[in-house]
């Protein structure tokens, strides 16, 4: 399958690995835009946020577990935030179901941060 991520996955393609486990993989975004800017994916494809049904949404679990066990390890004691972008709307660029990481800077939140609304 010519995914990016699957190939990061396969090894195919190199990234900087923060944490696997058997279901995720997490690694640093090649154009961060905060000073913690970290990808966690599953292992399995799934295209994006629109595609996890009854029989994959485990791995969305296994995501936000992972998470939680890298703020920790990494010390996110002021907090992170994790967002998934789904379809063209959102500004999702790879069709690889992934959660950006974000940590290490005070985020701001509501309309301002979302762009036009019309
Ligand atoms: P999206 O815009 O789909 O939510 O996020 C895709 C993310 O993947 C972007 O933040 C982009 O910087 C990151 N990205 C794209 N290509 C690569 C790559 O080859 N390696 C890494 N580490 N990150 C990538
Ligand atoms: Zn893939």
């Amino acid at each position: 399958m010519d995914c990016l991520f699957c190939k990061i996955i396969a090894g195919e393609i190199p990234s900087a690995k923060v944490y696997e486990d058997e279901y995720v993989y997490c690694f640093k975004d090649i154009a961060p835009i905060a000073p913690v800017h970290y990808l966690i994916i599953p292992k399995e494809h799934i295209s994006g946020a629109s595609e996890i049904t009854e029989e994959n949404s485990m791995l969305v679990a296994k995501v936000f577990e992972a998470a939680a066990k890298i703020a920790k390890a990494e010390g996110f004691e002021n907090g992170f935030r994790v967002i998934t972008n789904c379809g063209e709307d959102a500004g999702q660029t790879v069709h690889h179901l992934h959660f950006h990481l974000l940590a290490g800077v005070k985020m701001g939140w509501g309309p301002e941060s979302l762009g036009k609304t019309e």
